[in-house]
């Protein structure tokens, strides 16, 4: 074998385990002593996981900070100001931003990523050329698939369809959406059907900005659920944020979360920037603008969660640690019990997986050898402390190793 990591436990049973790795495929779990592997881990009791996955990001406007700056504190600034400054950006200084967040994620364990590249009437196909460099820079070091994101609308703009359809032509791999970008609900649904026709003319997923905003008269999630199933598009679709949904009376939100499950929508919950962005307009009590995680879950639907951004007009944090985003996620959901702490831990995990299709993520014999060993024993320690990411292991070869060190100079 090319690596053999012992001294392990097993993310899901804390089992002590050996995994060994050969050609890239995880080709040994054992709980006995594996054969000398040409290279060893000592793991010293950590945790083996999947490595984790950032399913929504947005690349080219992460560490935008200098001149950036959102007074009110609202999505609709925001897109404002990078409105602004999206029309002079330099694809040197993209790359050179994206790299420094990219780094962050694998050394945090990342190794499946998305990125949602704005294709609208100011940033034209130049963005998505800066995020294909960026693609392609790391493609040894991260699988990266962008989304083509049309923010500005498209139901009522020629021009942006006809971009949108380039970009899926020139290099994205997903077709996004904005349908509450749209002027009413009508317009939002013709949003849905030209996407529709995009992605089955690619054979493309699907994955959406949804009613990212406190206003209840926005439900295009159900559009999006309607549409998933008469298009059989099950399982290929996904709807980041859903913010409205946690102001929707619980009669909606019943029959809708009904609808996303039978589509078997992926949800993605971006809480940090959801609770720093929603609810700017009420005095209280606020709206938190979080989707309504637990149901969801209950209703058997694949929910994770994402980044979305890193210190810029957006947001004015970011780690680009999904672990922190899955603590901020189980705050803003309500998840502290045991089993729901273990769910918010599986959110960038195995339910990302799930969203991006991935049928070879795991600790088993035969999966792809992209693994992380961190300094955890659970589901609740990985989350609370979010431990040094000992190893980040990509196709059996490492790619970090990180260790904190501390000195006590107390008795
Ligand atoms: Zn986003």
């Amino acid at each position: 074998m090319d690596l053999v990591i012992r001294n392990a436990i097993l993310d899901r049973s804390g089992e002590p385990v050996e995994v060994g790795i050969t050609n890239g495929r995880i080709t040994a779990v054992s709980t006995s002593t594996l054969p000398p592997g040409d290279l060893e881990i000592d793991a010293g009791g950590a945790m083996v996981s999947p490595a984790l996955i950032e399913p929504h990001f947005h690349l080219e406007n992460a560490l935008i900070w200098e001149g950036a700056l959102n007074h009110s504190g609202t999505l609709h600034e925001a897109i404002e100001v990078y409105g602004a400054i999206k029309r002079d950006m330099e694809l040197d200084d993209l790359v050179r931003r994206a790299s420094i967040a990219l780094d962050a994620a694998i050394a945090n364990g990342v190794q499946w990523f998305r990125s949602h590249v704005d294709i609208d009437r100011t940033a034209q196909l130049h963005l998505l050329r800066g995020n294909i460099a960026v693609r392609e820079k790391y493609k040894d070091l991260i699988d990266i698939q962008l989304i083509a994101f049309p923010q500005m609308g498209m139901a009522r703009d020629p021009e942006v369809m006809d971009l949108m359809w380039q970009a899926m032509e020139s290099g994205a791999d997903i077709v996004g959406g904005m349908p509450h970008a749209e002027r009413d609900m009508d317009d939002a649904a013709r949003h849905i059907e030209i996407a529709f026709d995009m992605a089955k003319a690619r054979d493309a997923d699907i994955d959406m900005h949804i009613d990212e905003t406190d206003d209840p008269y926005w439900h295009s999630l159900e559009l999006l659920a309607d549409q998933t199933i008469e298009n059989g598009w099950q399982g290929r679709v996904s709807a980041g944020h859903c913010c409205a949904m946690s102001a929707w009376d619980d009669a909606l939100a019943e029959r809708v979360i009904a609808k996303v499950a039978e589509a078997r929508i992926n949800v993605i919950t971006m809480a940090p920037i959801n609770l720093m962005l929603e609810g700017r307009g009420d005095s209280h009590p606020k709206r938190r603008g979080i989707a309504r995680v637990k149901e969801l879950l209950e209703a058997g639907v694949n929910v994770t969660c994402g980044q979305d951004d890193l210190q810029n007009m957006f947001y004015s944090f970011g780690n680009m640690d999904p672990l922190e985003v899955a603590l901020i996620a189980a705050h803003a959901a309500h998840m502290s019990a045991p089993q729901e702490i273990e769910a918010a831990f599986d959110m960038p995990r195995c339910n990302a997986a799930k969203n991006f299709r991935l049928d070879d993520y795991g600790i088993f014999e035969g999966a792809r050898a992209n693994l992380l060993i961190i300094d955890a024993n659970s589901a609740v320690d990985a989350l609370r402390r979010r431990g040094d990411r000992l190893y980040v292991i990509r196709d059996g070869r490492i790619l970090t190793q990180s260790k904190t060190t501390l000195q006590r100079h107390y008795a």
